[in-house]
């Protein structure tokens, strides 16, 4: 099966997926936006999902704006649950992507990604990996989730987005487009 269709099939079938709706500020996640709009983008290489070459950025995965991309380390392993969780994180970026929401905080964005990798994690009954402030915050927020608080209080949207925004990483992370998919050639 090409890589693409492996990817596309574990978003329509995973159960913990199933478990990933909230509403986040002004964003909304729903398993809908993975299992059918990104999905079939996949499907029908609207984003493409690619293998990078050896010697490029040590993530498992990382969603590319610009390229509409998805794209997967040569390591990259769908079976393994921590992989499977980053593919989460980046997918989730994807279908902000796909939402054309325009210009937006970054910070907030980061925030929506490491929510729903949380959510993930904890309906698969496993500890966050690494433990850092940024996930000892989401993990936080992702219990309240999947005990059937799908609004996520201004309170802990603005505290995740703060400590996404106080990690090195993000600092300078200020604005992220949301654009749609790749228009057709
Ligand atoms: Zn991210």
């Amino acid at each position: 099966m090409a890589l693409k269709d492996e990817v596309a099939r574990f978003l329509k079938s995973n159960g913990h997926i199933q478990r990933i709706h909230f509403t986040l500020l002004r964003y909304k996640v729903s398993p809908t936006v993975y299992q059918k709009e990104l999905a079939e983008a996949i499907a029908t290489e609207a984003i493409e999902v690619r293998t990078q070459g050896s010697g490029t950025a040590a993530a498992a995965a990382t969603y590319n704006p610009e390229r509409k991309s998805l794209e997967l380390h040569p390591s990259f392993n769908l079976l393994n649950l921590w992989h499977q969780a980053v593919l989460v994180h980046e997918a989730t970026h994807a279908c902000l992507d796909i939402q054309m929401i325009g210009a937006h905080p970054g910070h907030e964005n980061e925030a929506v990604a490491y929510l729903a990798e949380a959510i993930f994690l904890g309906s698969a009954g496993v500890a966050p990996l690494p433990a850092d402030p940024i996930r000892t915050v989401s993990h936080r927020i992702a219990k309240s989730v999947l005990s059937g608080n799908p609004w996520v209080t201004d309170r802990d949207a603005a505290q995740l987005a703060w400590e996404v925004a106080k990690n090195p990483h993000y600092a300078r992370k200020f604005v992220y487009s949301s654009t749609g998919l790749r228009k057709p050639a």
